[in-house]
C-alpha cells in the first residue's frame, strides 16, 4: 500500500470481471472504494474477499437509476469515478438491448453529472468496438469506425460511442476531468463460465471435454490482453496529470485467429475435446488490434504478459474453481444456431 493515498474512488461495475481487479488494484494503493454494481453480470464471489476490508464498501444499485442518497450525501467526497457498468459479452448485453443501451447513455450522463457535482474525475470504460467492423487495421485512435447502427451489437457498440460522446462533451465544455480508454478484449481469472466470451468458453469447454464451439471458419482474429496489464493501463490512464488527451487504445497487440486460439487452448490443457464450428454472429468484426502507440506515448503503458502466461493463469483459475457456479460446465453462453462437427 502506498502511504498517505486518501483518494475516494466509486467503481461502477465493481463486481464484475474487470470492476473486481481494479477494486484490488485501487485498494492495494490506499485507497477508499466504493462499487456500485447491479449484480446483472457481476458476482458477490468476485468480491467476497473483500468483505472485511474497512476501505471498501459494495451498493447493490443500477446506473440507470438516480445515484443513490447515501452516494449523493454531502458527507461522501469522491475524487475518482470509474464507469465500467455494463454488461461486455455479446449473449449478455444481447439479452436486454435496451437495458445495454441505456446503461451506457443514461448510466454515463448520471455518472458524468455526478463526476460535475464532486469534482472527480471520471473515466469511461469504453471499447474497441465502437470502431465496428474495422477497415483501418490496427486500429488508432483516429479512426471513426463502422458499425451497424441497428444490427444486433447496436446497443452496445452504439451505446458505448453515444457515452463517449457524451464524455467528450462534458470535456468541450468543462463539466468535468475526462479520461476514456478503448479496451480491446481482455481475459483473465473472474469471467464467468457462463460468460459467452470466446477465452472463457473455449476454455471451459476444454476442461469438461465438451465440444470446442468455433463461430464461422474461425479465420476472425482478435487481440487479447490479460487483465493484470488491463487495469496497470486504467491506473496510469487515470492518473494521467496533462488536460484531456482524448480517448486511448488499451489492449495488446499480439493478434491471432479464433481458430488459433482454440488450438492453443486445447494443446495447454491436453483436452480431448472437438473443434465444432457454428455460424459466425451478424456483424462479427473480422478483425482486430490495437495500435498502442499512443498509450506507450503517453502513460509509458504496453502489456507485458505473454498469452501463454496469460492463458495458464486463466486455465488455471477455472480448473480451481469448479465447486461453485464457475464450474467447468456445460452451461457456456453461446450465439448462434445448430453444431457442425469439424476441424477449424
Ligand atoms: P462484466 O460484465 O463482467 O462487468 C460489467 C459489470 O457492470 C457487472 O458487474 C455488471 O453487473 C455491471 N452492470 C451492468 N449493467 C449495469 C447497470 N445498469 N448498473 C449497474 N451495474 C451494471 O464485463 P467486464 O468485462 O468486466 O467489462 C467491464 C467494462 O469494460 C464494461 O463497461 C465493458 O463494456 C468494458 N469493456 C470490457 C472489455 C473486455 O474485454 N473485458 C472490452 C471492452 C470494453
Ligand atoms: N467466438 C467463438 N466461439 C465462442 C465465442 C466467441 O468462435 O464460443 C468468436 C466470436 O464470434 C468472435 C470472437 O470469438 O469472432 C471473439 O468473441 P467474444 O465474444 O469473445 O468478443 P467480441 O466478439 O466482442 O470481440
Amino acid at each position: 500500500m502506498k502511504n498517505g493515498n486518501s483518494k475516494h474512488v466509486l467503481v461502477a461495475g465493481g463486481a464484475g470481471f474487470l470492476g473486481s481487479h481494479l477494486c484490488d488494484a485501487l485498494l492495494s494503493e490506499g485507497a477508499h472504494v466504493i462499487a456500485l454494481d447491479n449484480f446483472q453480470t457481476g458476482r458477490k464471489q468476485n468480491i467476497r474477499h473483500l468483505e472485511r476490508e474497512p476501505r471498501f464498501d459494495i451498493i447493490d444499485s443500477d446506473v440507470i437509476k438516480p445515484l443513490p442518497a447515501r452516494l449523493r450525501s454531502k458527507r461522501v467526497k469522491i475524487d475518482e469515478i470509474f464507469n465500467l457498468a455494463c454488461a461486455a459479452s455479446p449473449p449478455h448485453y444481447q439479452a436486454d438491448p435496451e437495458h445495454t443501451m441505456l446503461t451506457s447513455v443514461v448510466g454515463t450522463h448520471s455518472l458524468l453529472t455526478f463526476a460535475e457535482a464532486t469534482g472527480a474525475r471520471f473515466f469511461l470504460a469504453s471499447t474497441s468496438e465502437i470502431y465496428g467492423d474495422p477497415e483501418v487495421h490496427p486500429q488508432t485512435e483516429s479512426y471513426w469506425g463502422n458499425v451497424n447502427p441497428t444490427g444486433p451489437r447496436a446497443c452496445y457498440d452504439e451505446g458505448k460511442r453515444a457515452a463517449e460522446t457524451l464524455t467528450f462533451d462534458f470535456d468541450r465544455s468543462r463539466r468535468a476531468d475526462v479520461r476514456v480508454a478503448r479496451i480491446f478484449n481482455t481475459y483473465g481469472p473472474r469471467m464467468r463460465a457462463d460468460d459467452g466470451r470466446v477465452v472463457s468458453n473455449v476454455i471451459c469447454q476444454a476442461l469438461a471435454g465438451d465440444d470446442i464451439t468455433v463461430y464461422g471458419d474461425g479465420s476472425q482474429t482478435r487481440s487479447f490482453c490479460y487483465v493484470s496489464d488491463l487495469v496497470d493501463g486504467f491506473m496510469r490512464l487515470m492518473a494521467y496529470d496533462e488536460s484531456f488527451p482524448g480517448a486511448v487504445n488499451l489492449g495488446n497487440p499480439l493478434e491471432l485467429t479464433v481458430g488459433d486460439l482454440a488450438e492453443k487452448v486445447l494443446a495447454m490443457t491436453g483436452s480431448s475435446s472437438r473443434i465444432v464450428t457454428r455460424p459466425l454472429p451478424v456483424d462479427d468484426p473480422r478483425r482486430r488490434r490495437p495500435d498502442i502507440s499512443l498509450a506507450k506515448k503517453l502513460l509509458g503503458w504496453a502489456p507485458r504478459t505473454s498469452l501463454d502466461a496469460g492463458l495458464k493463469a486463466t486455465i488455471a483459475w477455472f480448473a480451481e474453481n469448479q465447486s461453485d457456479d464457475n464450474k467447468a460446465t456445460r452451461n457456456v453462453a453461446t450465439l448462434g444456431g445448430a453444431v457442425s462437427a469439424g476441424r477449424v
